[in-house]
């Protein structure tokens, strides 16, 4: 059968074929960015397995067989490919630490797991980092606790993880331009507190702004032996303990103490 089309209904022809080629792109397009987005989270995932399997083969260090879930939830939210440079964003979900620039490195996600897990912390607590670097160990603490506050002694890394953390809706987060073994006296008492650089010695400042029944993770050595991952815990009636846990490997804690 043949239909002629007036000039009208030619028009309006036309008119149906474009709208379907935009929604033809429109639908195309939209899928190029979830297979992005999936691409994403599939790398999360894999993370996450990687990290239960380190937990697995640790657990005689930290006493822990499996990482508390809450912790693996939130390293599932966070896009880690966002706190590294562009190019290497198809590494940012492998469990190894990757460098930020300015000499220092975002840690291993199992790192990460182990010291968010440690802290124990609960959903008002208040928690203070040392060393934000490039904000990935605040924002996956930022999902977990009320506020979170961090202090990098390297400028333009606190600067960036600042907007960083801004431009990924982080609102509960304030970052500090400073040296973190004085720890921040403004926003103290703290319920826990996370070192992520090596320090030759727990800083007597540290402790004075943990809350009583307050937690520590930092690792102590230096740069050339072996560095442990210490837990310190501030009992209610004010007394300290230090328990040590994992042998690690940090960038040095700097500064002028
Ligand atoms: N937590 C970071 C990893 C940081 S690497 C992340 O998730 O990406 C350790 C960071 O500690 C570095 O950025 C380093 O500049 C910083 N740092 C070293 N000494 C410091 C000090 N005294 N005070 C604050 N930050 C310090």
């Amino acid at each position: 059968m043949h239909v002629s089309l007036h000039r009208g209904q030619r028009r309006g022809a036309q008119w149906v074929q474009s709208v379907c080629l935009v929604m033809l792109t429109v639908v195309f397009s939209s899928s190029i960015d979830s297979a992005g987005a999936d691409q994403y989270q599939r790398l999360r995932a894999g993370m996450l397995d990687a990290i239960r399997a380190d937990y697995q083969d640790t657990a005689v260090y930290i006493d822990k067989e499996k990482a508390d879930p809450r912790v693996l939830a939130a390293m599932g939210q966070v896009p880690r490919h966002e706190f590294v440079a562009e190019n290497l964003r198809d590494v940012a979900y492998e469990n190894r630490p990757l460098p930020i620039g300015h000499g220092q490195t975002i840690s291993q996600p199992y790192i990460v797991a182990v010291m968010t897990d440690l802290l124990s912390v609960q959903a008002d607590d208040r928690v203070l980092e040392v060393g934000t670097g490039s904000g990935y160990q605040a924002a996956v603490l930022a999902e977990l606790v009320s506020h979170m506050y961090s202090i990098e002694i390297i400028q333009p890394l606190a600067t960036q993880a600042e907007k960083r953390l801004q431009g990924l809706g982080y609102k509960n987060v304030t970052i500090r331009h400073g040296d973190g073994y004085y720890g921040w006296e403004e926003q103290a008492p703290f319920d826990a507190i996370v070192v992520t650089a090596a320090a030759g010695h727990v800083p007597p400042p540290l402790i004075a702004q943990l809350k009583p029944g307050g937690r520590m993770v930092i690792p102590v050595g230096t740069r050339f032996l072996v560095q442990e991952l210490l837990m310190v815990v501030k009992d209610n009636d004010g007394s300290v303990s230090t328990r040590q846990l994992l042998p690690v490997r940090f960038v040095p804690l700097t500064g002028g103490h």
